[in-house]
């Protein structure tokens, strides 16, 4: 592999940065210095170092992002934003991809990352993986009324749902809508608005707060987004 792709598919910096780290003298490869971008080196075998620390060969890269509301959950699209596009230039690798969906005007964590078997596991019906949503829904919910997700419903397409738990956290009396916390252990489609749906009421803001293990960050702002740690990618899997 070119040393100037690898430098740059590590994170070390945009294309730009890594030529001029290059020129600069401050790349070496098995204690050699690396004059030319083109060099050839094995990103497994190699010793490659910018200036006196080594740069680790990684195949994998997680992140958890804030997706604010506004943009969609896909890898490139014509003409609409993707969650993509809000990596800067030294983060982002066309391999990478988000772990499910979020709806355009739904809020909240999303998983991404290159790694297809993790994403498989998480999104597989089997693994049951558990998502807390936050929602803001229409007119005032009632207690009773959420109890009946506890045994699992059916959508009005006869899809059957597994059970789901869902508490009131707060009615806003003047506004006229109910804050609920909905925690569901599957993915349908707009599976979340759907359920609401059953009960005559609409969705008017939503708001994935836990993924798995992983909770929302605090003050991880809408739009951004962090690299997970080791311990958050073990906990993942
Ligand atoms: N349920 C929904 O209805 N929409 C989402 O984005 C996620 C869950």
């Amino acid at each position: 592999m070119r040393v100037d792709k690898f430098l740059h598919a590590m994170r070390i910096g945009t294309r730009t940065q890594v030529r001029r780290l290059i020129k600069d003298g401050h790349i070496t490869a098995n204690g050699e210095p690396v004059i030319s971008g083109k060099q050839q080196i094995d990103p497994g075998n190699d010793a490659v170092f910018l200036d006196d620390a080594p740069v680790r060969y990684q195949q994998y890269f997680y992140y958890v992002m804030n997706k604010p509301v506004g943009v969609i959950t896909a890898t490139t699209d014509a003409s609409a934003k993707t969650v993509m596009d809000l990596f800067n230039t030294t983060d982002f690798r066309d391999d990478l991809f988000p772990v499910g969906r979020l709806d355009k005007d739904t809020e909240g964590i999303l998983v991404i990352t290159n790694d297809g078997a993790l994403s498989h596991d998480l999104l597989s019906p089997n693994h049951h993986v558990t998502k807390v949503y936050q929602a803001e829904v229409t007119g005032e919910i009632t207690a009773a009324q959420l109890a009946a997700f506890n045994d699992g419903i059916t959508l009005k397409d006869g899809t059957e749902l597994q059970p789901a738990q869902a508490e009131i956290i707060q009615f806003h009396e003047i506004e006229n809508f109910t804050t609920i916390e909905i925690k569901i252990h599957e993915g349908k489609y707009h599976q979340v608005k759907r359920m609401v749906g059953t009960l005559g009421e609409r969705v008017v803001g939503l708001r994935r707060i836990k993924f798995g293990s992983l909770t929302l960050p605090v003050g991880l702002l809408a739009g951004n987004y962090r690299a997970l740690t080791d311990d958050e990618v073990a906990a993942l899997k």
